[in-house]
């Protein structure tokens, strides 16, 4: 008898400290953590969507996390791994290095978009996805010829030659774009082609900031789109920006629509970088937290959809940017080391079919190969390095 009453109020001791007191310790100190959805297994890999924070290192997305409440959407992920992200002939790398990377497999050096070492032109993962009939897209808080998304449809040996890297826009069928630049397409100087007048003469339904607000524009996946949010670079959120997270909401069903074999798209939050250039620590947590919000409705479309590998990460960090010890929660303190880009290594984030590829320590040139195996192409002829 008095055995089995021991017996009793110990189950009912084990009972109480497993289920009381984890709640405790989540009322008390933590944010409630974003739920873990468990992936599909065998599920195939038909969509990529692949989210580049430009310099978002892991101090930009701890600041960011923080005072969005001690929560991101990043929470939902589980598999992280972490790339080295340094050029072919620096340690430091550029954005056109690191999306060379990203885009075509091969490290380059510092302003190549999308051409080696020796400035020879390789194929992206944007041209071979529509090559294989996928649907694709760009989409940029910057403008659409900046590094980033340049390096997916255009090759040029130098990121600031915008006016020819537009022109490289009529070279792939991109199925949607949006970003800032128009001016690059239709006021060149260094010829009289009006590039938005031959996309329309392909096909493409073309408008701009100038002509209709983004939020009253539908895109119809009928024809291809593009959409010009400024003449050259947009403005930052703090000044009124808000295209980004529309754009990308829009884009995924449009892109599903586009094709039934799949689609690509990338899209970036170009501007966390510019405020590590800056040195401003709400500059920088503006942009995440528009970021945070593409990271949401990429996840609530990749989780309805279940073929969708969802991957978010950053080209490099910037700033060397760290939250100093005067920091509240609701209130960071930062500091820079820098005003240039930084070499640590750089936080990657997966969601989906494909998802375990991404844990572990790797190239940044690794991303492009997972990306090629998740989507079961062959091993391209390119090699990591
Ligand atoms: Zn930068």
């Amino acid at each position: 008898m008095r055995g089995t009453k021991m017996l009793i109020l110990i189950v009912i001791q084990l009972i109480c400290f497993s289920s009381c007191q984890p709640k405790v310790m989540t009322e008390t100190t933590m944010a409630k953590p974003m739920e873990i959805v468990p992936v599909k297994p065998q599920a195939i890999v038909k969509n990529i969507i692949f989210l580049v924070g430009d310099g978002m290192g892991l101090g930009q997305l701890s600041a960011g996390t923080y005072a969005n409440g001690n929560q991101s959407a990043l929470e939902a992920f589980s598999v992280i791994g972490l790339h080295k992200p340094y050029a072919q002939n620096k340690l430091i790398t550029d954005s056109a290095a690191a999306a060379t990377a990203f885009a075509c497999g091969k490290k380059t050096y510092n302003g190549a978009i999308a051409v080696d070492k020796d400035k020879r032109s390789i194929p992206t993962l944007l041209e071979e996805a529509e090559e294989k009939g996928l649907a694709t897209g760009l989409v940029a808080s910057s403008s659409i010829v900046h590094a980033t998304p340049a390096c997916y449809i255009a090759h040029n040996e130098y990121r600031k030659n915008y006016e020819e890297i537009a022109a490289d826009f009529l070279d792939t069928e991109i199925d949607y774009f949006v970003g800032g630049g128009l001016k690059y397409f239709q006021r060149r100087e260094k010829d009289d082609r009006d590039l938005t007048k031959e996309l329309q003469a392909r096909g493409y339904t073309i408008s701009d900031y100038f002509q209709a607000d983004f939020k009253s524009v539908v895109p119809d996946s009928k024809t291809n789109f593009g959409y010009f949010t400024a003449d050259e670079e947009p403005i930052p959120v703090s000044m009124g920006r808000d295209y980004l997270v529309d754009a990308a909401s829009k884009s995924f069903p449009f892109l599903k629509e586009r094709s039934n074999s799949g689609f690509f798209i990338m899209i970036e939050g170009s501007q966390i970088d510019w405020g590590g250039h800056a040195n401003d620590t709400d500059y920088i947590i503006s942009e995440f937290l528009e970021f945070n919000e593409v990271i949401k409705e990429a996840l609530a479309f990749a989780r309805a959809d279940g073929e969708t590998l969802l991957v978010v990460t950053a080209d490099h960090e910037t700033g060397g940017f760290a939250i100093q010890k005067e920091s509240t929660m609701d209130s960071i303190a930062g500091a820079f080391t820098s005003d240039y880009h930084t070499g640590t290594m750089i936080p990657v984030f997966a969601y989906g079919p494909g998802s375990e590829l991404f844990s572990g320590i790797y190239e940044n040139t690794d991303i492009y190969h997972k990306m090629r195996e998740a989507f079961g192409w062959s091993a391209s002829g390119s090699s990591g390095q």
